[in-house]
């Protein structure tokens, strides 16, 4: 059964996801992969997706950033239910629940200054021990001792010092952390401010999220998180951590591989369907199956199959997935994506807007060979400007003996049917009754009708054509090259 993508659907099951990006910068494709599997795993339980702006880095956020991840999401349809919210508008949040914690004993100021700590790992180091903070303002430990003047507290998280925790990942499966290993998170620091690991826990706890699907860079802060929320006595969600996506040479993905982000394969003409279908494969499967549509992919994410390597980027996949794409895409739809790119190229909006050249049928006849939107683009210019050809050019590629041919097919223009099938006709009785091979024909007229000397089937674009332009063309080269 395929389930409704729509938000009212959500109300009907229990599954909350979330995708909390930090806008320091455009969504890349890591990025959108993730909001993906969290999209895709809400939407099949038929649950609810949320959107978080983890905008806390006041110094590296920019709302510039905030706009791109919007519009990288927009452009996949990868539409929340709720949200955006913003972390630096829940402050006062993050300080009540501080307090609270701070009152019932789970968290405690630290007095340390930073030479102390500095002292303290220096002298572990010393003993070969692991640096790691000693617990000396526990409350237990600093009963009776005085703060030091002056000195403004970090709070610290109490964490458990027995047991481990374990978690069963929904990609890694088991993991077990000995809280031994686990030192007492700051979680706000000496001017108030919550920090980064305490902001996800009360976020996912406010917002009732029931699973957290994100990157694997996060994996060491998943049993901090799941302490302070077992403090606070919120559920525990089920965690998923998704590898990293590396370029094809192994190599953590980077501009050297392409594009990286979201939004610049849409400038590079890629379709955001290709996108999507290409991402969900990336490091998940459903059998054999390549291509498959986005209610599909809503059928088949229940959250199993997620590979737990690292996948690798594959450009050329990638452009044989947005050929497909293109190949099935609705021709005026694509006629809306070529033209602006048409502008790019010189096309004046005019030339566009008289309709003489049907842009949707240009695009049906290009996209079998295209696989970008940018590709079709480069050869539909054609169509448009009017062609430049070099008198070098020509007479490197109009044989004397084609001549006659070509006039002859031109003057046959002015009384045939204007369509492939007469076209071809017309063509071929040119070249037959005047002795010539297709190249010597088709080459030059190519060149003098387009300005290039290569082009999809004669037939097929002088019918895209105005009768009189590709006529007057052919006349005029001729009657120059004389
Ligand atoms: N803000 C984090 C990031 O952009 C994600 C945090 C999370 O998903 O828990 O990497």
């Amino acid at each position: 059964m395929t389930r409704s993508p729509s938000p009212g659907a959500g109300a009907a099951s229990g599954v909350r996801t979330r995708f909390a990006p930090s806008p320091t910068g455009f969504l890349h494709i890591g990025g959108a992969r993730t909001a993906l599997y969290a999209w895709a795993f809400a939407r099949h339980h038929g649950g609810t997706f949320i959107l978080r702006i983890e905008d806390t880095d006041v110094e590296r956020s920019t709302p510039e950033a905030v706009q791109a991840i919007l519009d990288g999401m927009a452009w996949l349809q990868l539409d929340p239910d709720e949200g955006p919210f913003y972390q630096m508008r829940r402050m006062d949040r993050y300080r009540e629940v501080i307090a609270r914690m701070l009152a019932e004993g789970s968290a405690y100021h630290c007095y340390c200054t930073p030479a102390e700590l500095e002292a303290m790992r220096e002298e572990q180091r010393a003993r070969g021990l692991k640096p790691r903070y000693d617990g000396r303002w526990r409350p237990e430990n600093a009963a009776g001792r005085q703060p030091p003047e002056g000195v403004r507290p970090v709070v610290r998280f109490r964490n458990p010092d027995e047991g481990a925790v374990l978690w069963n990942d929904l990609v890694k499966g088991p993991i077990s952390i000995g809280n031994q290993e686990l030192d007492d998170l700051i979680i706000a620091r000496s001017d108030g401010t919550p920090t980064y690991n305490f902001c996800v826990v009360v976020d996912d706890w406010d917002m009732r999220i029931t699973h957290v699907i994100r990157g694997d860079d996060h994996v060491n802060n998943t049993p901090r998180q799941i302490n302070i929320l077992r403090a606070l006595g919120a559920q525990v969600p089920l965690y998923g951590h998704v590898p990293m996506i590396h370029g094809s040479d192994g190599e953590k993905l980077s501009k050297r591989h392409g594009a990286v982000s979201v939004m610049q394969y849409d400038a590079d003409g890629f379709l955001p369907e290709a996108v999507v279908n290409y991402l969900a494969r990336l490091g998940w499967s459903h059998g054999d199956d390549e291509i498959f549509t986005r209610e599909q992919l809503v059928q088949w994410f229940d959250g199993s199959h997620l590979s737990r390597s690292p996948s690798q980027f594959d450009a050329e996949k990638l452009r044989w997935m947005n050929n497909h794409y293109i190949r099935a895409a609705d021709d005026a739809r694509l006629a809306a994506l070529v033209a602006p790119r048409l502008g790019a190229r010189g096309v004046s909006a005019q030339a566009l807007a008289t309709g003489e050249v049907d842009l949707a049928s240009v695009c049906g006849l290009l996209k079998d060979r295209a696989a970008t939107l940018e590709e079709i683009a480069d050869l539909a210019t054609m169509f448009y400007v009017e062609p430049q050809v070099h008198p070098g050019q020509l007479a490197e590629h109009l044989k004397p003996q084609a001549r006659p041919a070509l006039r002859a097919f031109a003057d046959a223009c002015g009384s045939i049917d204007w369509t492939r099938e007469a076209i071809a006709a017309a063509i071929k009785a040119a070249v037959t009754e005047h002795g010539v091979r297709m190249p010597q024909f088709g080459i030059p007229a190519r060149l003098l009708v387009f300005g290039r000397t290569q082009t999809p089937a004669l037939e097929a674009v002088f019918a895209l054509m105005p009768r009189e332009v590709v006529v007057h063309r052919l006349a005029r080269g001729l009657a120059h090259a004389l």
